[in-house]
């Protein structure tokens, strides 16, 4: 294979506090950027961008994207009870493989309209999953979702588990699937299934990926059945320090003695904001970040978070720093007996919170959880940087659109912005799955009609 050259003026370099924009040439080989040189263009290039804004792709570190089929379904009434189990396993337990390979490809179609190259997904007929991604082009870890105490993959378990298998072969990693265990939850996953989960997981070295702590009814049977919260449980079974690495989602009845026990090295907390909001409890990622656990943030599904565009997701875990002013008594007070005391002391706790939580809106923590930190969880690739050794993963925007114009700080566009109408091309793995300046054409494919028809037609009839 020989090396390609990529050069544009406005390149996302860096990571974390060195993250910048500036103009870089990209040398591209077998899918991955093998070289990064810094500064304006020498000489000539495969291909020069320009002005173009190039970007690492976005991760989707947690969803389930077959679910886009029950969008909608989630009013105010369901989510005042259990929603995962009134309503979803009853919908899930009437789908079949096909119908959850025709959702996926719609699922894996609006992800990369929206500048998403990789998701984490976690749900039933895992194959399906992975095979409705390749059919559009996605790239994927995907954890076939286990349990054995409740829920509709109880009948699916050996299958499931086998599945995990399956999705480690060089067929599946050479379009870019990768495979993690997918335990459900800690209540619905029993301890021996746990430490199963963990041998499989040792021996392939692949990450665990979870939903751990979402529910009080989760609390109150972890509570119940081990005396412990659910965090305890697994450290009490040896899943923290047995599992090659762990994604825990939504960790929202989690507490600051649970917290010690994680070890950023091999524990990341999943973070998925529109959904939580939805659910009306959102997990505290502030004292998360104080802990110094790393954490990504997910879409989850399109049932309980209506779009798999995670800048949407970012500008609400930046909004953070607002939920406490808003709650404080100092407001409660103020609303109670105003006086100019009482809103300078609201106005107090405003500046508190902005100073204290500042971090939260930097772009450069903001974009970590949608890029580095998730691209780093897997250990059979690096993605969501612009570094030599990482996947090919690029996001090309053009910074001239009217919703990033005048273009003046990118990476708050890119934090803050709804960037997805100004798309110019996706690439991944080092090939482009949207052309530049083809995102129209690509999107009327017939291919993509097809597969709008085919799931309407299945959606239609589980319906009935
Ligand atoms: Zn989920």
């Amino acid at each position: 294979m020989t090396v390609r050259t990529l050069y544009a003026q406005h390149v996302v370099l860096g990571e974390g506090e060195t993250l910048r924009v500036g103009p870089a040439t990209l040398g591209l080989e077998s899918g991955k950027i093998v070289s990064v040189t810094e500064g304006p263009r020498e000489g000539a290039v495969d291909d020069d961008l320009g002005s173009l804004l190039v970007a690492p792709a976005f991760i989707n570190a947690h969803t389930h994207l077959a679910m886009v089929g029950f969008r909608g379904l989630v009013g105010n009434a369901s989510l005042r009870g259990n929603v995962v189990e009134d309503l979803f396993f009853r919908l899930e337990s009437k789908m079949s493989a096909q119908d959850v390979r025709a959702f996926s490809r719609l699922g894996a179609l609006e992800s990369l309209r929206h500048g998403v190259a990789r998701v984490w997904d976690h749900y039933y007929f895992a194959e399906s999953i992975a095979a409705g991604f390749c059919d559009v082009g996605l790239r994927a870890v995907v954890a076939p979702t286990l349990q054995d105490l409740g829920g509709p993959g109880v009948a699916q378990l050996d299958a499931q588990l086998e599945a995990t298998e399956t999705l480690t072969a060089a067929r599946w990693s050479e379009r870019g699937i990768h495979a993690a265990l997918g335990p459900h939850a800690t209540d619905t996953v029993s301890a021996a299934l746990w430490k199963r989960i963990c041998a499989v997981a040792g021996r392939l070295d692949l990450p665990v990926h979870a939903h751990v702590a979402q529910s009080v009814e989760e609390y109150e049977r972890i509570s119940e059945r081990h005396d412990a919260s659910p965090m305890q449980w697994l450290e009490h079974l040896g899943v923290l320090a047995q599992a090659p690495h762990l994604l825990a989602v939504h960790a929202i009845f989690v507490t600051s003695r649970d917290l010690l026990r994680l070890d950023p090295r091999r524990h990341t907390l999943g973070y998925c904001p529109l959904s939580q909001l939805q659910f009306c409890f959102p997990a505290h990622v502030p004292s998360w970040q104080e802990a110094g656990i790393p954490w990504i943030v997910g879409t989850d599904c399109a049932m309980s978070n209506d779009a798999m565009n995670v800048q949407r997701e970012l500008v609400h875990v930046a909004g953070i720093r607002g939920f406490g002013p808003t709650s404080s008594a100092a407001f409660a007070q103020f609303r109670r007996e105003p006086s100019l005391d009482a809103a300078r002391r609201v106005d107090a706790e405003r500046t508190a919170a902005l100073d204290a939580l500042g971090v939260l809106a930097e772009p450069a923590t903001l974009l970590a959880s949608v890029w580095s930190a998730p691209g780093r969880m897997h250990p059979a690739f690096t993605a969501g940087v612009i570094a030599a050794g990482a996947e090919a993963d690029l996001l090309v925007l053009d910074p001239k659109h009217p919703c990033l114009w005048p273009g003046t700080d990118l990476l708050r566009a890119l934090a803050y912005c709804d960037t997805s109408s100004a798309l110019h091309g996706l690439m991944i793995g080092g090939a482009w799955r949207i052309g530049l300046g083809q995102v129209d054409a690509w999107l009327q494919r017939d291919e993509h009609r097809e597969a709008t028809a085919e799931a309407e037609a299945r959606l239609e009839a589980l319906a009935g």
